[in-house]
């Protein structure tokens, strides 16, 4: 059976603390293609889950990312709120049983983000939080098969969350609000896609201390 696993309540401090630090620029982000709200949306989830650290590190991972989603989907509001949620209980779903190991986490992760291409209707290059999202989770599975080393597969992790969130600079939104602007969206970071990269990115600096 998986162990409890003690680190969600770290992931979740670094988490808020760079998405409290970003949060004008976010805003910015959102509310030159959308409507402004998603950094609040977003802080309300992990608002949440602030509140319930303590429960989640006597969890067992599977547990604990099931009730990450739950309470994302239950919390969050907007797109972003169904689409993390997703992830997270699609992450969990797959991971049940399972032992927490690299193998297994990544293979979760590629679920999840499966998922989220389901729900949202939506694949890399539509200028979404998936141009994150799928590079991340390719870069992961890759490494993984290769053997890559666990140091250097953090730090390809982080370069794939970069260079996706920044591509999505170039791209026309053809999903979500942003779409409603077509190639006027050209031009502008997608806010999604630059929250999932703060996240990815302060995960792995946890993960690498
Ligand atoms: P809303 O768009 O409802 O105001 P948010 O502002 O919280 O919700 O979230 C917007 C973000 O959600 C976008 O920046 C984009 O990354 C992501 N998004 C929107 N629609 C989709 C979709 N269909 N698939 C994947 N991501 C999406
Ligand atoms: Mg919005």
């Amino acid at each position: 059976m998986p162990q409890p696993f003690n680190q969600f309540s770290q992931f979740i401090d670094a988490v808020q603390a760079t998405i409290n630090e970003h949060q004008d620029e976010v805003t910015e982000l959102d509310r030159a293609i959308g409507d402004g709200d998603h950094v609040i949306n977003l802080q309300r989830g992990l608002d949440a889950l602030n509140a319930i650290t303590d429960e989640l590190d006597t969890l067992a991972w599977p547990e604990a990312l099931m009730k990450i989603g739950m309470t994302l989907m239950s919390t969050m509001g907007g797109a972003s709120g169904s689409l993390f949620g997703t992830l997270f209980i699609s992450m969990a779903k797959i991971a049940k049983g399972k032992e927490l190991n690299s193998l297994n986490l990544a293979d979760a992760f590629s679920h999840g983000v499966e998922s989220v291409k389901l729900r949202g209707k939506a694949d890399l290059g539509e200028k979404t939080m998936l141009d994150t999202l799928i590079p991340v989770a390719n870069s992961f599975s890759t490494d993984i098969d290769n053997k890559v080393e666990f140091e250097l597969l953090l730090e390809n992790i982080t370069q794939a969350a970069i260079e996706g969130m920044q591509s999505t600079k170039e791209l026309m939104a053809t999903k979500g609000r942003a779409s409603f602007l077509g190639e006027r969206s050209i031009g502008h970071i997608d806010a999604g896609a630059r929250t999932s990269q703060l996240m990815i990115c302060a995960i792995v600096d946890v993960l690498n201390q």
